[in-house]
């Protein structure tokens, strides 16, 4: 490889000038080994926020990324089963991947064969007001997201498919330049996010992804324009990479299902499976994404409509509520204590009933409200190491477009000792209760798949 200096780098992302592939290769080799500081490279990436990076420099930056480190294993004589996941941007009730695991596991067994697809998840924990699937999934005693390569690789041959946290091994470039670009306020620009979650995805070594790209009050993206661009970069880079990739864009202004809170959220999954309750929003999200994931397993043979179907036929089936308990149960998770306990773990903790203060349509349940007064309840996290409460949470009576009566309850906040009256007030600041019906929202809004 040839050899460069920092500043030369520096100077030429400044000017507009592109870099080429060993270029970018050079850089993050450079700043992962520590020959580059962080003086470099907080200088190089605010070159890149301001001015960007081009689509073969991101799909590079993104591949030098991605190989900073360990990927996962995979023989690929070895078995022809699709590799798939997912990735949200994130958002406030969003619980979708506990569904789609054994979702997509089951639908594709079925009727793709039995070995026809693997789902090696790599999910993150919740920061900010936004939930994480980690968390979510240990709301069940016992379950551990921290497992070794060897433990990851037994369970994705035995069920098809593993839930874990990132590794200091797994793409340590992301880890420094996330840090970095946190303290450089360059987090948002559009080519480093892409390399940032492409890189961590394309090190689990899949042949599809499906991206739900979340707008509205509760996502970080708050318009529309900006998923557009987004989900665009990132369906492009990972098709250059080799990845069947589709983004949908989905709307997250008012919380998504029933509930809002880790063992809440796994509580209402279960039901969701069973087929015995399905919050709409929850459900036409949900059912896009599994449906898009098993018809790239069937390697587009399958369309969205008959993978839709599919997927529909299996809700309430003893195969997926097998497949569901399993999820938990193969890392560790003592789902029978779980289920069995959630009553008196209710019990333990106080109810605030927020009713509503007139009869009409409920028209606002804004999401980055409930976001925050979730995170106030202590089910947040400011810090990544910070302890959260698994147990408390929101349920949701009505969500948008429902008719309401004075008196009735629209929300219970499950808490340990938190200030009513502060509780109270940002309930009202988040809902709104109009004269005139409203209807209830378009989830989804967009599907990027070219
Ligand atoms: N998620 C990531 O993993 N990286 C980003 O840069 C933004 C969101």
């Amino acid at each position: 490889m040839r050899s460069f200096s920092a500043r030369a780098f520096l100077e030429k992302t400044r000017d507009k000038r592109r870099l080429d592939r060993e270029e970018v290769q050079f850089l993050i080799k450079a700043y992962v080994e520590g020959t580059f500081s962080d003086y470099h490279l907080s200088a190089w990436l605010m070159a890149v926020y301001l001015n960007g990076l081009s689509r073969d420099e991101t799909v590079w930056l993104t591949a030098a990324m991605r190989d900073s480190g360990v990927k996962v294993p995979r023989d690929r004589s070895a078995s022809s089963a699709f590799w798939i996941d997912k990735h949200s941007t994130g958002g406030v009730g969003d619980k979708t991947s506990l569904i789609l695991v054994p979702l997509v596991a089951t639908v594709c067994e079925k009727i793709l064969g039995a070995d026809s697809v693997r789902i090696p998840m790599v999910s993150g924990r919740g920061l900010g007001y936004t939930g994480g699937t980690l968390d979510k999934l240990e709301s069940v005693p016992g379950f551990s997201a921290s497992l070794t390569m060897e433990a990851a690789m037994q369970a994705l041959r035995e069920n098809h498919y593993f839930m874990m946290g990132q590794t200091a091994e797994l793409v340590p470039a992301d880890r420094k330049l996330y840090a970095l670009r946190d303290c450089t306020a360059t987090i948002e620009s559009i080519p480093l996010i892409v390399a940032s979650i492409l890189s961590k995805k394309l090190a689990e070594n899949l042949d599809g992804l499906v991206i739900d790209l979340k707008w509205g009050s509760g996502a970080f993206m708050h318009k529309p324009e900006q998923g557009r661009e987004l989900g665009e970069m990132l369906v492009g880079v990972a098709r250059e990479s080799g990845v069947d990739a589709v983004a949908v864009l989905t709307r997250m202004d008012e919380p998504l299902g029933y509930c809002a809170g880790h063992s809440l959220e796994v509580e209402e999954c279960f039901q969701y499976i069973r087929d015995e309750r399905r919050e709409p929003g929850l459900d036409k999200v949900t059912l896009a994404l599994a449906a898009w994931m098993v018809s790239l397993c069937s390697r587009r043979k399958l369309s969205v409509e008959a993978a839709t179907e599919a997927c529909v036929e299996a809700l309430g089936t003893p195969a997926l509520e097998a497949q569901f308990v399993r999820m938990f149960t193969a890392q560790g998770g003592d789902w029978k204590s779980f289920a069995e306990g959630r009553e008196s773990a209710k019990r333990g903790l106080h109810v605030l009933e927020y009713k509503a203060a007139n009869s009409g349509s409920l028209s606002k349940l804004d999401a980055g409200q409930m976001g925050r007064l979730l995170w106030e309840i202590g089910a947040g996290r400011d810090r990544v190491d910070a302890k959260i409460d698994l147990e408390v949470g929101l349920e949701f009576h009505k969500k948008v477009g429902a008719s309401v009566k004075k008196g009735e309850p629209l929300v219970s906040v499950y808490h340990r000792d938190a200030d009513s009256a502060a509780m109270e007030a940002r309930l009202a600041s988040a809902i709104e209760i109009s004269e005139t019906a409203v209807g209830g929202p378009t989830w989804l809004s967009e599907v990027i798949d070219e």
